[in-house]
């Protein structure tokens, strides 16, 4: 074995990994990045955020082809060609991540690809670096970013390889005629809308009774009132008790409620039940890491484990299981390594469906202000009074402002509708500035923009909004 010295490794090379040894890389350290992949990227680039954001792009695009109909143009049917679909995808992914590798070359960072795992709590063995023998490297500091996998179901493990995972979806061997989902979470709706654009009759069987459970109503009803014309089917509080598999088809189970049992026929099952922490083969036992008992590795603020010189960020340490979540994780963790002053102590974490509607919240949602016996006002400005949305022709949106009614601060903000991802980063801006509804009312928004919506929910908590006349009180709880 050969032995080599490096101040920090970083185990698994994904956003919130890349960005730990860019930004270490960036404040002076000596650094090694750990991944199997040729070039960094992990799920998100190579299974996940990229490739599915791709796809879905098409989708907006074949979709607002067709609503194009009502204003006069006509581009007919749309015809598929999946292997240069495929291809694009690729390109995308591919031209990504060939980035990250010049980015590691330019920082002098040490890529090692292969796989890590603990001998004791100062070497790791590195199998599959370069060939031969397993390397042995020892750390001053370690980060462990290894993500999380999908969560699998016994009950339809059955070997079959219609059934798939989200990395096997995503790799587009074909849009399948019938294709049934098992969980309406991220990445069923993602992916269910992505194959219901391609021309698949979309199944979607959610276990418990509303589509992405716990995210805001308001926001949750205004997708499902849209996925409702383009799916084939919506089932909530269901489960698949079985899947037989037959020449023709996967034959599913389906149970709704306690007694309500039907049996379907589909080319094709999509498992997307959530993600769990992935430490398996880490080694963690060789060292002090804790983990809780969902197998999440315990990390404090500054996002250390129990070594006090090993630190754990992104999906590994729990939820939200969200890139931009890690990468601040990992930056916050490279700092501390480097010396600094720093911790991970967010006011509000993003989150965005890409759907159509695109749904998004950060900071306090209406659901948590209930669950949390808080006292807040909701100001809600529906986009059938935007302009703006008006000339998309997409006024089905809502922009909605969770507020501190005795401070008027800004605790958190919801948005459905076409763009609502972009629009949630002034959200998140004005939660982590402690910005008041008045100081969003009084900024100037550009017109005609959807972001003017957040001006006008700043307006409608006063009830002085330009375009919209509430004749209710504020809701409150
Ligand atoms: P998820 O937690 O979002 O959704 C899983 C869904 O499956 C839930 O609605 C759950 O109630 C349901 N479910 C669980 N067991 C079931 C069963 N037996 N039958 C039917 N339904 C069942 O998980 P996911 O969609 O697998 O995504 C995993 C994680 O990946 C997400 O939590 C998210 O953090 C991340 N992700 C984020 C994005 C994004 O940021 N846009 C996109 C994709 C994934």
């Amino acid at each position: 074995m050969t032995d080599d010295t490096t101040q920090l490794a970083v185990i698994g090379g994904g956003p919130g990994g890349y960005a730990t040894a860019f930004m270490a890389a960036d404040l002076g350290l000596t650094v090694t990045l750990i991944d199997p992949a040729k070039n960094p990227g992990g799920v998100c680039l190579y299974h996940g955020c990229i490739p599915s954001k791709a796809l879905l792009h098409v989708s907006r695009v074949i979709a607002e082809a067709g609503e194009a109909e009502a204003w006069g143009i006509s581009f007919g049917k749309p015809k598929v060609n999946i292997d240069r679909l495929r291809d694009w995808k690729n390109e995308v992914v591919s031209g990504l991540t060939d980035g990250l590798g010049r980015l590691v070359r330019q920082r002098r960072i040490t890529y090692l690809q292969g796989t890590a795992a603990f001998l004791n709590n100062r070497t790791l063995a590195v199998s599959g670096a370069g060939g031969g023998d397993d390397r042995r490297l020892v750390f001053e500091h370690a980060v462990i970013a290894t993500g999380a996998v999908p969560v699998r179901l016994a009950q339809l493990d059955i070997g079959d390889d219609r059934i798939l995972d989200s990395t096997r979806a995503l790799e587009m061997a074909q849009v399948p005629k019938k294709l049934l989902v098992v969980g309406g979470g991220y990445i069923g709706l993602e992916l269910g809308t992505v194959f219901a654009a391609l021309g698949s009759k979309v199944t979607v069987a959610e276990m418990t009774a509303q589509l992405l459970p716990g995210v805001d109503r308001d926001l949750v009803n205004l997708l499902e009132k849209r996925l409702s014309d383009r799916l084939e089917a919506i089932y909530k509080n269901t489960t698949v008790q079985a899947l037989k598999a037959q020449k023709n088809g996967l034959k599913a189970i389906l149970r709704t409620g306690k007694d309500g049992e039907q049996v379907r026929l589909f080319d094709q099952v999509l498992v997307a039940v959530g993600r769990r922490p992935d430490t398996a083969g880490l080694g963690l036992q060789n060292t002090g890491v804790v983990c809780d008992e969902r197998g999440f590795i315990l990390v404090d603020r500054r996002r250390r484990t129990a070594e006090a010189h090993i630190f754990a960020i992104g999906d590994v340490v729990g939820e939200p299981m969200l890139a931009h979540k890690a990468v601040h994780e990992g930056r916050v963790a490279a700092e501390v390594i480097s010396g600094r002053e720093a911790l991970y102590e967010p006011l509000a974490v993003p989150a965005v469906v890409f759907t159509d509607p695109e749904i998004a919240w950060a900071g306090t949602t209406e659901t948590q202000a209930r669950e949390q016996g808080l006292e807040v006002v909701v100001a809600r400005f529906p986009w059938a009074a935007s302009g703006r949305a008006a000339t998309l022709g997409r006024s089905d949106g809502l922009t909605k402002l969770v507020v501190d009614p005795r401070t008027e601060r800004v605790l958190g903000v919801g948005i459905a509708g076409p763009g609502a991802g972009e629009l949630i980063a002034e959200a998140v801006l004005a939660i982590e500035m402690n910005a008041s509804v008045a100081d969003i009312g009084l900024s100037i928004h550009p017109h005609p923009t959807l972001s003017e919506t957040l001006k006008e929910s700043a307006d409608v908590y006063y009830g002085t909004a330009t375009h919209f006349r509430r004749t209710k009180g504020l809701r409150r709880s």
